[in-house]
């Protein structure tokens, strides 16, 4: 509800901002040199989108075939409907398996529910494995601020002194070492663990496997050490087969942290058999709807083919200057734009719609090709159909609405507003503050305009270049062009 004034605070918040640009060094240009190694990246992205479509057209079929390919390798398939029916899932295995400790990799499924608060309460221990995720949960259960960097906000002092505090070890402040001091601590966990939840990066039907992508290896070992495994995931993660799977592959971790291939995929299929060292003796998959059904159903379906690389905000100008937090719930960036009113409501998440440039910078770079400047514009509409948009916004959208279908009077408007915005600019040509738009102005300085409309700028350009068509104009005959639009208007009338 409030990301106006949490992107606020934090464009004032000096070593966020650090962290920010330093981030901005890393995943952009990574990516950029990792996508010119296939040869055809377009024909890559047709086929991925593809692909994930597919999937979601048959969603029903995907997802039985998937659940009898899983149980036949001796896994258990259960359904979450809620958030709240996930947690309830977990506690109820928990319980089964005599379980009090719990060690678990990235799953953002999980933080929708809020799945670490109900373990605690249930008065088990649980122990997040991703270094990202370790930090956040020893500083209090912090929120990540990005799908694949959870801690990228924070700077190396900050995890310094996070982990002096909460190991109790002397301060260590080169990377490796803290890297180092978080992995010591994390295997004790992996070695005393009953049960390792994971959540999953695809589910493939055809053979009932889940696959995880990771880059510390610690979602290998929380999957395979305990004796339960637990996979939670969203429905829409289900893929017809493990060749989709190679082809999402060619453009996940290429898309996210710009690797060829990340350091771990993990595709884990049913139970060990009888004799066999390696494998959990239970494996159970928790697929969730929580929402997604209804997005299924509705015009912004496309935003389901996610598969979580992170481009987009790594490529949002939104994102690089105000960071996860500010948008206030799981999903950042351009896909929690869509995202989080969808799954929360619109009526909670009002000013995400807006939290966006409609630079079409996140649909360029999307693998899968989801339109998100489009959905995030399908939101706009819904919030002015329901009359969730403040009255002045209202009022003022319906005066350009009624405006914009009167072309003459249109453009009689904007002569007028061009020549009043012109005399706002100072000698340097910026308006430091407009009148009714202080949003724009805040922050930075705008450019005034040249003081004539585009279309007169373009018409006194072609008479300059064409001058008997001026002439023509002039003595009160339609100019060539003038005539073709006419011609134009009549043949639509
Ligand atoms: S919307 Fe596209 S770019 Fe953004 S995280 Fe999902 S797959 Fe990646």
């Amino acid at each position: 509800m409030y990301f106006k004034e949490r992107a606020h605070a934090k464009l004032h918040d000096a070593q966020l901002q650090a962290s920010l640009a330093r981030f901005q060094g890393k995943f952009v240009p990574a990516r950029k040199t990792a996508i010119t190694e296939l040869d055809d990246f377009e024909g890559t992205r047709d086929a991925a989108a593809e692909i994930r479509q597919r999937a979601l057209d048959d969603l029903d079929v995907w997802l039985t075939i998937f659940d009898e390919n899983a149980r036949a390798r001796g896994a258990t398939v259960l359904y979450a409907q809620t958030p709240a029916e996930i947690n309830a899932l977990v506690l109820e295995i928990a319980q089964r398996h005599g379980v009090r400790k719990i060690i678990k990799s990235k799953s953002m499924v999980s933080e929708e529910s809020g799945l670490d608060h109900a373990i605690e309460a249930a008065g088990m221990t649980v122990v997040e494995t991703d270094l990202g995720e370790y930090i956040l949960q020893i500083n209090n259960y912090e929120p990540p601020s990005h799908i694949i960097g959870p801690a990228l906000h924070k700077s190396r002092e900050e995890v310094s002194a996070l982990f002096e505090a909460r190991h109790g070890t002397p301060r260590k402040d080169a990377i490796d070492e803290l890297c180092l001091e978080a992995r010591g601590v994390l295997r004790t966990h992996y070695l005393t663990a009953d049960m390792g939840i994971s959540g999953g990066n695809f589910f493939v039907a055809e053979t009932g496997s889940v696959v995880l992508v990771t880059n510390e290896g610690n979602a290998t070992l929380t999957t395979t050490l305990p004796k339960v495994h637990v996979a939670i995931s969203g429905i829409e993660k289900v893929v017809p087969t493990l060749e989709d799977v190679a082809t999402l592959m060619r453009l996940l971790p290429r898309s996210a942290t710009g690797q060829s291939i990340s350091n771990y995929v993990d595709i884990l299929t049913g139970v060990k058999d009888r004799g066999e060292f390696h494998g959990v003796e239970h494996m159970y998959f928790i697929v969730v709807d929580s929402g997604r059904s209804a997005v299924l159903g509705s015009d912004v379906r496309q935003a389901l083919r996610c598969i979580r690389c992170g481009a987009c905000m790594n490529h949002c100008p939104v994102y690089q200057n105000v960071g996860g937090h500010a948008y206030g719930w799981v999903y950042p960036g351009p896909i929690g734009i869509v995202l989080t009113p969808m799954y929360v409501g619109l009526d909670n998440a009002l000013d995400l719609p807006y939290a966006s440039t409609m630079c079409n910078q996140c649909g360029v770079v999307c693998p899968v090709k989801i339109p998100l400047p489009d959905l995030q514009r399908k939101l706009r509409e819904k919030e002015f159909e329901r009359d969730l948009r403040s009255w002045h916004e209202r009022v003022g959208l319906k005066a350009w609405g009624w405006l914009a279908r009167r072309p003459a009077l249109y453009g009689v408007a904007t002569r007028v507003g061009v020549r009043m915005l012109r005399t706002l600019g100072d000698r340097n040509g910026m308006i430091r503050r407009l009148p009714f738009g202080s949003g724009w102005t805040d922050e930075r300085d705008m450019p005034a305009p040249a003081g004539r409309t585009f279309r007169e700028q373009y018409k006194a350009r072609k008479a300059a270049s064409h001058p008997d068509a001026l002439a023509v104009s002039v003595q009160g005959k339609p100019s060539a062009s003038e005539a073709r639009e006419g011609s134009r208007k009549e043949t639509l009338g």
